[in-house]
């Protein structure tokens, strides 16, 4: 298929190489010129705007950080919409509220085009490896059209309902996520405090009813699982800064249905902190650091 992809970041740049490899023709753009010539390097066309990338595609992919550059790619002069053929549909897998998404939606479906959202986890890690989860929000013929180009990048390609949808499920997991991280990372500090030896309190919790994912592969305490970003200066990973952006969408989501989220909340002034102390750019586990006067 003839792709357009807008937004070679951390995770756009491998999934745009995983649509090479799968034998795609993709035409690239973003506002970092080196981004666009590793992808051209590796066979891409570069676009000169999200317009000229759009303009020719089958599908148009974009992957960048907020809702707010998605409008712009997608509404300014020389964006997507004012490119892009009418019946082309638009996947986006940034992680934007579900709100922007239906309005998103709703402009190009006044074109005659599908914005489906198709939010992902798995990481730089799985963005390379072409093993992310994709959460799909659309129509079930939607999904079934956009499925076969996200299995070029992903293993799990998981309808999860109407517009926006996709969107839900990710900051739902995300918001798990952030407050599981600030748990462990509460529980390893005060062990360590006390006494124990992280790696020996670490086993415990992964064989008994306190594990989850924050413990058993990317443990806040150094030294305890050698792979996790703890054990590397807290380097590479996942960002605090974008783990308060979700926990911020998360809370804000929940704000416009009137319903409480007293651990977001709490976990999103604690990734706040790290932000503010100079640490966002950190792995989210480094908030263990707001517990450790050591680190
Ligand atoms: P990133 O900041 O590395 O990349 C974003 C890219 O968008 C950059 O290359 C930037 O130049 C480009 N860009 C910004 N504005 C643009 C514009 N107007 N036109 C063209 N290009 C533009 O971000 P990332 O880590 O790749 O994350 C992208 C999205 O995926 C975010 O919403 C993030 O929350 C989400 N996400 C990230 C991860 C992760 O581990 N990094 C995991 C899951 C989801």
């Amino acid at each position: 298929m003839k792709i357009g992809f807008v937004g070679l970041g951390n995770m756009g740049a491998p999934m745009a190489l995983n649509l090479l490899k799968a034998g795609h023709a993709v035409a690239v753009f973003d506002l970092n010129a080196a981004a666009v010539q590793t992808l051209v390097a590796a066979g891409a066309r570069a676009a000169a705007s999200p317009k000229a990338a759009a303009s020719d595609a089958e599908c148009v992919m974009t992957m960048l950080p907020a809702a707010a550059h998605v409008r712009t790619v997608l509404t300014s002069e020389d964006g997507v919409l004012a490119g892009i053929a009418s019946g082309v549909t638009i996947v986006d897998s940034s992680t934007i509220d579900p709100a922007s998404v239906k309005e998103f939606a709703a402009l190009a479906a006044a074109r005659g085009n599908a914005f489906v959202d198709a939010p992902v986890s798995g990481g730089t890690g799985g963005a390379a490896a072409g093993t992310l989860t994709f959460m799909v929000g659309g129509s079930a013929a939607q999904y079934e059209q956009v499925r076969p180009v996200l299995a070029a990048m992903g293993k799990n390609i998981v309808h999860c309902g109407d517009t926006g949808t996709g969107q839900v499920a990710k900051i739902c997991n995300n918001l798990v996520l952030g407050v599981t991280m600030a748990g462990v990372a509460e529980a390893m500090a005060l062990g360590a405090a006390l006494g124990i030896d992280p790696k020996v309190l670490g086993g415990i919790m992964n064989t008994s009813t306190g594990r989850s994912w924050s413990s058993d592969t990317y443990n806040p305490f150094p030294g305890v699982i050698e792979t996790a970003p703890a054990s590397r200066g807290y380097t590479g990973g996942f960002g605090t800064d974008l783990m308060l952006k979700d926990l911020g969408l998360a809370t804000d989501a929940a704000k416009s249905v009137r319903q409480p989220a007293f651990m977001g909340a709490l976990a999103q002034q604690l990734y706040q902190a790290m932000s503010s102390r100079g640490d966002g750019k950190l792995d989210f586990s480094a908030v263990i650091k707001l517990y450790r006067a050591k680190d």
